[in-house]
C-alpha cells in the first residue's frame, strides 16, 4: 500500500460531557513493584486533553507498566489512575480509553472489516467500522484476510481496533516496533489524523526520530521515575549538550591539542580523528558552545572550519537516562 492511500479522514466530533473539565489522564502517586523489582516508583502525571505525548525511555524503564496502569490492566500497589474523570477500569468499559498493545494477536482467516466490527459492537459510543478503517488507511483492505496483511497493515488493523472505540485517550505501546520505514511512515500518518481530531494520544517508544516528529510533549522515564517532562525542544535543552567541531592542518594537529581542549570550561568530552586531506578533526561535546568557542579563540592555536551543532535529542536522551541520573 502506498503512503498516498493513507486516509485523511477525521473522527467525528462528540458532545461535551461533564467529565470534559477533568484531565485526560491523571496518575496520582501510582507505584508498582514485581517481586523484588520496582517497576514504577510513586509517580504523578497529568495529561491534558488533545496532547500527543511520547513516553521515552530505555527497556525496563517502566513505560509499559505506566501504560498498563492507565488502561486498568496493571493494578497499582499504591495511588490512583483516573482517565476522563473516572477510574481507569470504568474508562475502559466506557470506551473512553483504548490501547494498542505490543502483543495483541489476530485471528487467522477472519477478514479485516469483520474483526473491526467485532470491536465496534463492544463499545457504547463507537465509530463506525468504515470510519475506523478510513482513519487507519485500511479501506482498501476491508475484505482481506487478516493473515494476508503486510506487517504495516497488520499494525494499522490493531490501530483500527483501538480507535473504533472512539476513545478520548489512545495508548500505543511501541506501535512501530518491527515495522519497515514505509510501514512506520504510514502508521504515523494515520496516528496524526486521529490526534488532529482533538484526541489525546500517548505512545511509548525508544525511536527518537518518532518523538521529534510526532509528539508535542515528551516524558522521559528511567528506572521507574519521570526524569524529564517538556516539549522536544525543552528536553533537548535539559541536558544542554552541544557539539563543537573544527579542524587542524595535519592529522596529528587535533591529537596534539586534546589535553588543552579537555580543560576548556564546560567540556564533557573530546574526540579527535584524522579526516580527508590529511587534516585532523576535533569534536568537543560541551554544556555551552558559546563559552567553549570564546575560550578556543584565546587559548588554542591553529584551528579552522568551526561548526557548532545544537543539542540533539539522541545525546540528550542518553545523558538523561544514564543510571546515575535516574537514581538522583
Ligand atoms: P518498559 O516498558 O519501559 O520496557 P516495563 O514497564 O515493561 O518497562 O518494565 C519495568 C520493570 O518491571 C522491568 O524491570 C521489568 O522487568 C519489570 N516487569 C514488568 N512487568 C513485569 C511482570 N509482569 N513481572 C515481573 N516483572 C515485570
Amino acid at each position: 500500500m502506498s503512503t498516498s492511500t493513507v486516509s485523511r479522514a477525521r473522527a467525528p466530533e462528540r458532545p461535551l460531557a461533564n467529565s470534559e473539565a477533568a484531565p485526560a489522564v491523571e496518575l496520582t502517586g501510582v507505584a508498582k513493584r514485581y517481586a523484588g523489582t520496582v517497576a514504577v516508583h510513586p509517580l504523578d502525571l497529568s495529561l491534558r486533553r488533545g496532547e500527543t505525548v511520547a513516553l521515552l525511555g530505555p527497556n525496563g524503564a517502566g513505560k509499559s507498566t505506566t501504560i498498563g496502569m492507565m488502561l486498568g490492566i496493571v493494578r497499582p500497589d499504591a495511588g490512583t489512575a483516573r482517565v476522563d474523570g473516572r477510574t481507569a477500569a470504568r474508562a475502559v468499559a466506557d470506551g473512553r480509553i483504548a490501547g494498542m498493545l505490543q502483543d495483541a494477536g489476530a485471528m487467522p482467516g477472519v477478514r479485516v472489516a469483520e474483526l473491526v466490527r467485532l470491536s465496534e459492537r463492544s463499545y457504547p459510543n463507537a465509530l463506525s467500522t468504515a470510519s475506523a478503517l478510513e482513519l487507519a488507511g485500511l479501506t482498501g483492505e476491508a475484505k482481506r484476510r487478516v493473515d494476508r496483511l503486510s506487517g504495516g497493515q497488520a499494525q494499522r488493523l490493531r490501530f483500527a481496533m483501538a480507535i473504533v472505540a472512539n476513545p478520548e485517550v489512545l495508548l500505543l505501546d511501541e506501535p512501530t516496533r518491527a515495522l519497515d520505514v514505509q510501514g512506520r511512515a504510514e502508521f504515523w500518518a494515520a496516528m496524526r489524523d486521529f490526534a488532529h481530531s482533538g484526541k489525546t494520544v500517548v505512545f511509548a517508544t525508544h525511536y527518537l526520530d518518532e518523538v521529534a516528529e510526532n509528539a508535542q510533549r515528551v516524558i522521559v522515564i528511567a528506572g521507574g521515575r519521570i526524569i524529564a517532562d517538556g516539549t522536544p525542544e525543552q528536553i533537548r535543552g535539559t541536558a544542554g549538550t552541544s557539539v563543537v567541531r573544527f579542524r587542524f592542518d595535519g592529522a596529528a594537529g587535533a591529537a596534539r591539542h586534546v589535553d588543552l581542549l579537555a580543560e576548556l570550561p564546560g567540556v564533557k568530552s573530546v574526540e579527535h580523528a584524522a579526516v580527508e586531506n590529511r587534516a585532523g578533526q576535533a569534536t568537543v561535546t560541551c554544556a555551552d558552545a558559546d563559552t567553549v568557542v570564546r575560550a578556543l579563540v584565546t587559548t588554542v592555536p591553529g584551528w579552522h572550519d568551526l561548526q557548532v551543532a545544537p543539542p540533539d535529542l539522541n545525546s540528550t536522551f542518553l545523558e538523561l537516562t544514564q543510571p546515575e541520573r535516574s537514581r538522583s
